[in-house]
């Protein structure tokens, strides 16, 4: 008989009868390959048997099941939904109890500003006529001078 018509794995789980686990027996014990595919699946029953027994589960949920989708009442539990709020009554309360503008505080405090530049601006002139007046008597009295020499 040739290898391929032993089925080691049905003889490592005691599933051969009497006299097919017999002829196997006599069969592995002349044929190295044979032997070595035996002890493979023997070490794989080892590993399997040292693993833990879990029941499966009876339902599968998925990530798209109503189960997961929040409430309507649960977004206000959400952070950015209570971040958003928080800036909202923020700007509410900012727009309501700042203090109102008073044009006339502003009219008055510009016409003080116009006023100050005016006034600058007046001296500035004064002060550059008084300085040309003072050059224009000093280059008459140098053409005078000059004339009578
Ligand atoms: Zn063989």
């Amino acid at each position: 008989m040739s290898c391929s018509n032993y089925d080691w794995n049905a003889y490592a789980l005691g599933e051969m009868t009497g006299a097919a686990r017999g002829e196997a027996e006599a069969h592995a014990a002349s044929c190295a390959a044979c032997r070595e595919e035996l002890a493979g699946t023997r070490l794989m029953l080892d590993a399997l048997s040292t693993l833990r027994e879990e029941e499966p589960p009876r339902r599968i949920a998925f990530v798209s099941d109503k189960v997961f989708e929040p409430r309507w009442w649960e977004i206000f539990r959400t952070p950015s939904f209570a971040g958003a709020l928080l800036i909202a009554m923020a700007i509410l309360v900012h727009a309501f109890a700042r203090p109102a503008v008073d044009q006339k505080e502003i009219q008055t405090v510009v016409a003080r500003a116009v006023a100050d530049v005016q006034a600058n601006y007046q001296k500035q002139l004064l002060a550059d006529y008084e300085e040309y007046q003072k050059q224009e008597r000093l280059n008459y009295m140098k053409n005078a001078r000059l004339v009578r020499q």
